[in-house]
């Protein structure tokens, strides 16, 4: 049997160091084996996923020398690799679930499920379906279909008994049926679910081997349940621990930049960052730290993942990076990464007009361009002083543009100009008050030239991290204070 893994990110967001973790993992098992490695997009949520995301998660997985044998943009016998390409064959076998009795139309309005919900919350019992249209006659289901209702499509799931999986990892894992809720499988826009076009694609594409992110174990009693329901043989499960945050929390951007791009543009190079993933919760039989690719490969040994919460630290990631430049590149590898990386003149011809009418002598340049390389300033709660702004509203200005920001999907030095202006207004503070925080967040001083050209120039990822870190240098966010910024947020509208 020729072993096959897949890596399957839904194009959301940033391109995650999670993705990249799991990625990891998938390849090296199936190439350690003489398998493999796929790459399947996961957009069925068309509302969140962009073909620009899935371009990032696609660049920065081959920067890291990720690379696949069979996805969206190389192809493969088992295709299209884009879940929004393959919506026949999720409709088809819908209806296979449906013709052998697997699955139900289901009427239900949202205000019925929220207050079901809301109801069960209060009696402390576990939130999910409770079968109702489960039970409608044929012929009532008829009438709502023929009468246009809208509806969705469930899956049956046993109301008693305990589902056991088997994970390579963690051995048998028992979850009761009645935890598990009658999961739609066909959304009210006929868009397939997460759970229906996985299980069916895994099984399509002869996915042997399942390696994902141990969040993903409470949804292993429903892709069970599928593959019966289907009659086919369940790919082995194996759930990875979670990365997390040195105090131990889920690794979150709030805490660590978690998209590959800031390590890339912060000058990470790639067998450091896919050496430090490796390190995460594996490690070489020797136990050395450092070690590329290549050297996994020969020594991948599944059993050795150990399942205490692997921390992803950025010291000691930039303490490895230190060692392959130091031990790794000569000094001239050392000038073509710098070329390679951001030195060069396409990335400069971004900001060269700029800088050319605010110099004096040449001499001024470099000081000037600095914080276009700086990865994080080094800034402190001082350098925010304004003498309009308190230090709470430079906080909130902070906070503000940052989310605002992350819902900015052009990132076009216009754009970005509307959306603060926009949000300044909102907020009743001229631009340039507000600007100032934004200013000393990005390019460390408030006398650089505008501040939107310098987010173009660093882009989305490295704009929201150096807008996080200075809120932390601010003292951060408690959860309390959180919650009544967003409140406040959102009623700026
Ligand atoms: N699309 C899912 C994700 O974004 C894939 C989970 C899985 O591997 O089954 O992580």
């Amino acid at each position: 049997m020729t072993i096959r893994t897949r890596v399957a990110p839904s194009p959301t967001g940033d391109p995650h160091v999670g993705t990249a973790y799991i990625a990891l993992f998938n390849r090296i098992f199936a190439k350690s084996q003489g398998g493999q490695f796929i790459l399947r997009i996961e957009d069925t949520d068309q509302v969140r996923g962009t073909a620009a995301s899935e371009q990032q998660i696609l660049d920065s997985l081959r920067w890291l020398g990720l690379d696949w044998d069979e996805g969206p943009d190389v192809g493969g016998d088992y295709g299209p690799y884009r879940q929004s390409e393959r919506g026949d064959v999720y409709a088809e076998h819908a209806q296979i679930l449906l013709d052998k009795g697997h699955a139900f139309h289901c009427f239900c309005s949202s205000e019925r499920l929220d207050a079901l919900r809301a109801e069960q919350m209060a009696n402390k019992q576990t939130p999910g379906y409770d079968g109702h249209c489960q039970h409608l006659s044929e012929q009532e289901v008829k009438g709502k279909l023929a009468a246009g209702e809208s509806h969705v499509l469930r899956m049956k799931v046993p109301e008693q008994g305990t589902c056991v999986i088997d994970d390579m990892l963690r051995g048998t894992i028992e979850i009761d049926w009645s935890q598990i809720d009658m999961q739609i499988l066909v959304k009210a826009d006929g868009m397939p679910t997460y759970h229906l076009a996985n299980v069916v694609d895994d099984h399509l594409m002869g996915i042997t081997h399942v390696i994902r992110g141990e969040e993903w174990i409470n949804s292993a009693p429903k892709h069970k349940l599928l593959y019966q329901y289907f009659g086919w043989d369940m790919p082995v499960l194996c759930h990875m621990p979670l990365l997390r945050n040195p105090d131990k929390s889920k690794l979150s951007k709030r805490k660590n930049p978690t998209s590959i791009t800031y390590y890339r543009d912060a000058g990470y190079l790639p067998e450091a960052l896919v050496n430090y993933l490796g390190r995460m919760g594996w490690s070489m039989p020797d136990e050395r730290e450092k070690f590329s690719l290549d050297d996994m490969l020969e020594a991948f040994d599944i059993t050795r993942v150990s399942l205490g919460g692997p921390v992803f630290d950025q010291e000691k990631l930039s303490w490895l990076n230190a060692s392959w430049i130091r031990e790794n590149l000569t000094v001239d590898d050392f000038a073509q990464r710098l070329n390679h990386w951001l030195l060069n003149k396409e990335h400069m011809m971004q900001y060269l007009p700029l800088a050319k009418e605010r110099v004096e002598t040449l001499g001024d340049f470099v000081p000037m361009v600095s914080f276009l390389y700086a990865g994080m300033l080094n800034l402190s709660a001082d350098d925010f002083a304004h003498k309009k702004l308190s230090e709470a509203e430079v906080k909130q200005v902070l906070q503000f543009t940052l989310w605002r920001l992350e819902q900015q999907r052009e990132w076009n030095k216009n754009n970005l100009f509307d959306a603060i202006k926009k949000l300044a207004n909102a907020m009743g503070y001229k631009l340039s008050d507000f600007n100032h925080p934004i200013f000393v967040a990005i390019a460390g001083t408030p006398n650089s030239w505008s501040v939107m050209e310098s987010m173009k120039i660093l882009g989305p990822d490295m704009t929201r991290a150096r807008l996080r870190y200075a809120i932390s240098v601010l003292g951060g966010v408690s959860k309390k204070e959180g919650k009544r910024l967003e409140k406040a947020f959102k009623t700026l509208g």
